[in-house]
Order: C-alpha cells, then sequence, then structure tokens
C-alpha cells in the first residue's frame, strides 16, 4: 500500500506564480504516494470570515488552477474541504483534548494577529484562528497521512499534530493515528515584483494566468540593482529582484546573466526581456491549458464530484475508528 499524503491551499484568490512550485512539487508526489489535496475553505473563513462573496468563485477557480498545472484527479484526490463534514466533526473531537497552551504557543498566531491588525486593521482573535491548527491537524489524521509535503515556516503546525496524535494515541490506548513528518520540499522563496513580501494587498505578484502585457508590465516595474544607471555600470545581482526571478525561472541563462551583469555587459532593459520571454514560456500552456478546461462546466463539476466521492470514502472509514477508539460508537 502506497504511503499517503495531504495537502491543502486557501482560495483566497488567483495563485500567483509563486504557488506554482508548491503545486509542481505536488505533482512529482503524485505517482508515489496516495496524494490528497484539498481546497482549504474552511480555513480561508479564518481570517476571512468577514467577506465571503468571491469565496465561491475562488473554489472554482483554484480546482481549475490546479487542472491547468497539471493535477491529474485520476491519480490525487482532490476535493473541497466543507463538502466533507468529517473535517469539522474531528477538529470538534480534537478540541475536546487539546490542552489550550498548546495553540497559545503557536509561533505564528500573535505574528499574524499583529499582521492582520496592523495592515487591515482587522482583528482576527477569534476561536476559529486559534483553533486553525487544529484544524489543520484534523484535516490530516483524517485521511492517516505519513506525510505532508511543508514549508519550514510550517513545521510548528505540523508538531502540534504529531502531539494530537499522540495525545490521543495516549488516552484512548490505540494506534489508530501515525506521526505524520513533513516533506520539505525545495520550494524556492520568491520575493513580490516590488522586491517586498510577496503580498495581495501590495499587489506585487504575477498570476499564473497573466498575459504576455501583464507580465511585461509586471517584470518591467521590477526593481533592478539601484547603483546601475547606465548599460556599462558594474551591477550587482545578488541585490537585484530580477535576478531573483532569473534564478528560478531563468535556471539556463542565469550564470551568463551574473557574468554580463557584473561585467557591465547586459542592460537591465535587456535583462528584464530575457525573464518576461521564460515567464512567458513557462506559463503560457497552463494559461491555454485553463482558458480550455474553465470552457469545459460539466468536466469540472465531475471532478470536484469525483474527488468529493474518493474522499467521503476515506474520511467516513477513517472517523467511524476514530469515534469507536473514543467510544462514541
Ligand atoms: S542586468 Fe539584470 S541582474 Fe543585473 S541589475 Fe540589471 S536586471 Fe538585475
Amino acid at each position: 500500500m502506497k504511503e499517503i499524503v495531504l495537502s491543502g491551499m486557501r482560495p483566497t484568490g488567483k495563485l500567483h506564480i509563486g504557488h506554482l512550485s508548491v503545486i509542481d512539487n505536488w505533482i512529482k508526489l503524485q505517482d508515489k504516494y496516495d496524494t490528497n489535496f484539498f481546497v482549504a475553505d474552511y480555513h480561508a473563513l479564518t481570517t476571512q470570515f468577514d467577506d465571503t462573496s468571491m469565496l465561491q468563485e475562488n473554489i472554482r477557480n483554484m480546482m481549475i488552477d490546479w487542472l491547468a498545472i497539471g493535477l491529474d484527479p485520476e491519480k490525487s484526490t482532490l476535493f473541497i474541504q466543507s463538502q466533507i463534514k468529517e473535517h469539522a466533526e474531528l477538529y470538534l473531537l480534537f478540541s475536546m483534548i487539546t490542552p489550550l497552551s498548546w495553540l497559545e504557543r503557536c509561533p505564528t498566531y500573535k505574528g499574524q494577529v499583529d499582521q492582520f491588525r496592523e495592515q487591515e486593521g482587522k482583528d482576527i482573535t477569534t476561536h476559529g484562528f486559534l483553533g486553525y491548527p487544529l484544524l489543520q491537524g484534523a484535516d490530516i489524521l483524517l485521511y492517516l497521512a505519513n506525510y505532508v509535503p511543508v514549508g519550514e515556516d510550517q513545521l510548528p503546525h505540523l508538531e502540534i499534530t504529531r502531539e494530537i496524535a499522540r495525545r490521543f494515541n495516549h488516552i484512548y490506548k490505540t494506534d489508530i493515528f501515525p506521526e505524520p513528518k513533513g516533506l520539505l520540499a525545495k520550494v524556492p522563496l520568491l520575493l513580490g515584483t516590488d522586491g517586498r513580501k510577496m503580498s495581495k494587498s501590495y499587489n506585487n505578484f504575477i498570476n499564473i494566468i497573466s498575459e504576455t502585457d501583464e507580465i511585461t508590465a509586471k517584470v518591467r516595474s521590477m526593481i533592478t540593482d539601484p547603483n546601475r544607471i547606465r548599460k556599462t555600470d558594474l551591477g550587482n545581482p545578488d541585490i537585484c529582484t530580477v535576478y531573483s526571478y532569473q534564478k528560478i525561472y531563468n535556471k539556463n541563462d542565469v550564470l551568463e546573466i551574473n557574468q554580463n551583469c557584473r561585467s557591465g555587459s547586459i542592460g537591465c532593459m535587456d535583462c528584464k526581456k530575457k525573464l518576461i520571454g521564460a515567464l512567458d514560456k513557462l506559463l503560457r500552456p497552463i494559461r491555454d491549458r485553463r482558458n480550455d478546461i474553465e470552457s469545459k462546466e460539466k468536466y469540472i463539476d465531475e471532478v470536484i464530484e469525483f474527488g468529493r466521492e474518493k474522499a467521503k470514502i476515506k474520511s467516513q472509514i477513517n472517523i467511524e475508528k476514530i469515534k469507536e477508539a473514543m467510544n462514541l460508537i
């Protein structure tokens, strides 16, 4: 039997190229593992509970994006979190056994509360947001997942999941839950096009469905080495946002660009043109596939329904075992 992998993504808007590396990594896992990927709409509510007007559109768009990038609904279980009620049920059951202090000490909790207060003037100190790592634990353990593809910043959340699994197994004298491990992916950290942290509120990212003219405008606005005024000025690619993108999306040319920048033999406009070409080459087929998939309403409905059925079967079998261990049935 294949080991189980699970991961999810919040439907908070259009996917950008930063997401592309994450999904490319998921695609690589599809053949080796029993992969389960979900649109985390409950998680979106933890911070966007006050405006859900775009939620349904975002959920559907995320599914279309995933298919366009290359996730295969035959190989992976692709589903929408809120369609599987067992996520909410297990979250409730875990809330009974999880000490509050585990959630309060989560290192990202305070940081995100502060960030939302400062950037959006919004108070997210809700029960739901505090319980976010617990919901994540329920998502993972509901499928008895062995691995979770994570970035390093998500490791503390996974640690809480492992602690919940241990605590549950200990209290109810069972070994039902594995202690899931992180699959640390080599997903490069991508800065926003303005050199700041990539953020929706800064509008400093390139959407995966961007047309050539949008890519061109975003790349043209990128900050370069500020000391380079003329083409012949010696540059430092290490402090240039364009170069940080070249390293990821233009691997074939990156060495040459580095040398030419340092020796003052390439101008920033020409350098940007190379990046525009590389990004357009990368995104064009995704754009085309996405347009094609988007026009097939029935196919999208079928994919969503197929994923729902597969996830339902898995989660119902497991929740029965979990409730049995708790003497709830
Ligand atoms: S030549 Fe390229 S890498 Fe060098 S500063 Fe200009 S844009 Fe950046």
